[in-house]
């Protein structure tokens, strides 16, 4: 069995304390003014005391080639937490910062959490993490993986949805759309453009197929933002957050991305593809916002809702508002491109509740189910290449645009294009037949 790549023991130490920090800070955080001198005090002697395990591990390893040694296990990842805690609640900053009210019960907070890891559970008696076979730490992290428990849950909540979405509105396509998908986790540097950074966030998704001849298989890779010289994941309440919205885009977006008419040969789409990276991520995006108000599929399949931040769905709109952020006209830059996919999306979307609303396709409330449909269907088709989706895409931008003019300064041309564009859409909805709507579209074009 080949694992996914995870982040390394040393720096996956350096992680796993960072997480803990931000999951206490979230819980408290509230109580904690952010610019306080307790705080940063706070911080940073709680950064230092980490960075000593890790120069630990890194001096090891240091020694053991200058001296022609081979490499021996490094301390276990609970050991050097524990280590790291102990150490900072001796130090005097910690008499200083605990005076502060609220900061006694957080650090409280950290130590249980610290003292509750335990590598020998997360792996087995046999075998836990030492930093020497990558395939056996990467093993124990893609099982478990308790030192990163934070990511995982908010990995296996995207995945959950996805799964039950294109489950329930995919139902009836002709083959088994049951892809695997995995997490993979990767420190980095620097983030390259294809990640499509962003200012002041710190991490970024990608998918990976890994097909094998009779599986789909779709890694999730979740890279992190970590300033290795001062052995610093850069990872922010913000960006820590946002991270369940990239794992609900790479799930709902990329994972089942191409499986029909059959899996075999399927490719990752371009960076800043229209359709995939712009429609697909508004739909994920609903699907995110469902699963956390715990309206629509998500209620009635009753779809857990295993970690929630009051703040998710304004965390993840600020992100994708830097995303997108743009002149949507500007045909130079490839940020419009997914300006106008998420555009396309939201326009589809207004015309398929107004087709149900005049016509008899179910009950008017039951347009999401026309809507998820047809998005599951486009992303599910790898024959229909991105060139017919960034017409469909195209196209419904245009409605969009002509749509907002004022009625009186519309030509004739312009009323008709609108009424084909809603006779088009109305007889999807009514043939369920994704391949005439495509022919219409570029009969249009
Ligand atoms: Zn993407």
């Amino acid at each position: 069995m080949i694992y996914p790549h995870q982040i390394p023991l040393t720096e996956r130490k350096a992680l796993s304390w960072r997480l803990l920090f931000l999951d206490a800070v979230n819980n408290f955080g509230l109580a904690l003014p952010r610019g306080s001198n307790a705080y940063s005090v706070l911080t940073s002697f709680l950064n230092e005391q980490i960075k000593v395990e890790v120069a630990m591990d890194r001096e090891q390893r240091l020694n053991e080639q200058a001296e022609g040694k081979p490499a021996g296990p490094l301390r276990p990842l609970d050991n050097s937490l524990k280590s790291a805690i102990d150490n900072f609640r001796a130090t005097p900053a910690f008499a200083l910062v605990s005076a502060s009210k609220p900061v006694l019960p957080m650090v409280n907070a950290i130590t249980t959490s610290v003292n509750a890891l335990c590598c020998q559970t997360c792996g087995s008696a046999a075998a836990i993490c030492e930093g020497l076979a990558t395939m056996k730490d990467n093993g124990i992290v893609s099982d478990k993986g308790d030192c990163i428990a934070q990511l995982r849950q908010m990995f296996d909540m995207a995945r959950e949805a996805a799964r039950t979405y294109y489950a329930a509105y995919a139902a009836t396509f002709p083959v088994n759309l049951d892809p695997d998908i995995v997490l993979s986790t990767r420190h980095t540097n620097s983030m390259l453009a294809g990640n499509h950074h962003l200012a002041n966030f710190y991490a970024s998704g990608m998918t990976e197929f890994v097909d094998t001849a009779v599986q789909p298989k779709a890694e999730a890779q979740l890279n992190l933002l970590m300033d290795d010289k001062a052995v610093e994941f850069m990872l922010d309440l913000n960006t820590y957050k946002g991270i369940l919205y990239i794992m609900f885009h790479e799930c709902i977006a990329h994972a089942f991305q191409g499986l029909l008419p059959n899996f075999q040969g399927r490719q990752p789409t371009r960076p800043y593809d229209m359709f995939a990276e712009g429609f697909m991520d508004q739909v994920a995006f609903e699907v995110l916002r469902e699963v956390l108000e715990k309206t629509g599929l998500a209620n009635t399949s009753g779809l857990k809702r295993q970690i929630h931040f009051p703040d998710s769905l304004k965390v993840t709109e600020r992100i994708r508002l830097s995303r997108n952020d743009c002149d949507v006209n500007d045909v130079a830059t490839d940020k419009a491109e997914l300006a106008r996919g998420v555009l396309a999306a939201e326009t589809i979307l207004k015309l398929i509740r107004s087709a149900y609303t005049s016509n008899d396709f179910g009950r008017p409330e039951d347009f999401w189910q026309g809507y998820y449909r047809l998005a599951f269907g486009l992303n599910l088709r790898r024959d229909i290449d991105w060139r017919k989706k960034r017409d469909f895409v195209l196209l419904l931008y245009k409605y969009h645009v002509v749509s907002a003019q004022p009625l009186p300064s519309r030509d004739r041309s312009e009323e008709m294009f609108l009424l084909e564009i809603e006779r088009i859409v109305t007889n999807y909805l009514r043939t369920d037949d994704i391949d005439l709507l495509m022919l219409e579209i570029q009969n249009l074009k």
